[in-house]
């Protein structure tokens, strides 16, 4: 609410006023971690069939000075909302970049990718590759390892533009996965005119897919439109052994989740590696 004069709002719920309170707190945190440096990687590693990494998802930690460890279902809207995901994506871009770099110098890293999630607004920005451009020319890291996720919500809207840009990125190298597979507005007939590099199964549909027959159904044939469509595929939130045997069987050979290894550090994620290697 404004301070003071004709236009104070008054709230008669004391619930939603609460709400509204917690949401201006946790706004103005989120700027504080801006400038504190309160963010944080963690890497979450993606496998091959016979378990071997090849890469990594970069996810987002905020290190709340009282709250401890916030997690981004919390304030990656609010970053949404108020803009800062631009600050924010930037910083992100940038670690993964700084990190590719360097395990581009070390014989039994540098094979491995890192895939980035950016949000719809973060790529719709105008600045967005002139942004990209800076942090690729001052990190140079071997862009042919990084991958960039992005969700259905971005091609609903301006499409060709969407598409443009992922065009001028791949022509440097950079690689593009489609997440959450299966939750948003997709038409099949967008897909095919996309130039993706891979589709990640979402999580939903992977941790049913031993228990309920229509989502068997939907990955199934997501991975038989991956393959007509010449598309990597991956599956997320993988579980249990059952559930990765039952997606080999349907022919995907790539997967994310805590059966694999939980989001982690990256002191934590490089021993992970660096034993997987000796
Ligand atoms: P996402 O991109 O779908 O990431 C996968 C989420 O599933 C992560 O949650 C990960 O920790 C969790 N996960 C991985 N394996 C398993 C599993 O086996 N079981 C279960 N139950 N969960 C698993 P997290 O790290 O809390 O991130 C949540 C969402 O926040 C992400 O979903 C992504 O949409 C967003 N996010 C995270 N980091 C960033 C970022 O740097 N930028 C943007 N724009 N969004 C981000
Ligand atoms: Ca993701
Ligand atoms: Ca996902
Ligand atoms: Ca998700």
């Amino acid at each position: 609410a404004k301070a003071g004069g004709r236009s104070t709002i008054c709230f008669f719920d004391p619930a939603m006023q609460a709400a509204l309170l917690v949401r201006v707190k946790l706004e103005a945190d989120l700027r504080q971690a801006l400038e504190n440096h309160q963010w944080q990687l963690y890497y979450q590693p993606q496998v091959d069939c016979v378990g071997h990494f090849t890469g990594v998802e970069a996810l987002l930690r905020w290190q709340h000075p009282e709250r401890g460890m916030v997690s981004p279902g919390e304030f990656i809207p609010l970053l949404e909302s108020t803009g800062l995901i631009n600050e924010v994506g930037e910083w992100v871009i940038d670690a993964a970049c700084r990190q590719l770099a360097l395990w581009a110098t070390k014989p039994q890293l540098r094979e491995l990718t890192i895939s980035v999630n950016i949000s719809p607004l973060q790529f719709r920005d105008s600045d967005f590759l002139g942004r990209l451009q800076q942090i690729f020319v001052r990190t140079k890291a071997p862009l042919e390892r990084l991958k960039l996720e992005v969700t259905e919500t971005l091609f609903v809207e301006a499409r060709d533009a969407a598409r443009d840009k992922i065009l001028s990125l791949k022509a440097q190298g950079v690689r593009f996965s489609l997440d959450d597979f299966g939750t948003g507005y997709s038409s099949l007939a967008y897909l095919a005119q996309l130039p993706l590099d891979q589709l990640k199964i979402d999580q939903s549909f992977v941790q049913q897919v031993l228990d309920s027959s229509a989502n068997a159904a939907i990955v199934e044939s997501t991975i038989a439109l991956a393959k007509s469509l010449h598309l990597d595929v991956i599956a997320e939130g993988v579980e249990t052994e059952n559930q990765k045997a039952w997606l080999l069987a349907h022919g995907c050979h790539a997967f994310q989740g805590y059966l694999f290894g939980r989001p982690m550090p990256v002191g934590e994620i490089e021993a992970a590696l660096l034993a997987q290697c000796s």
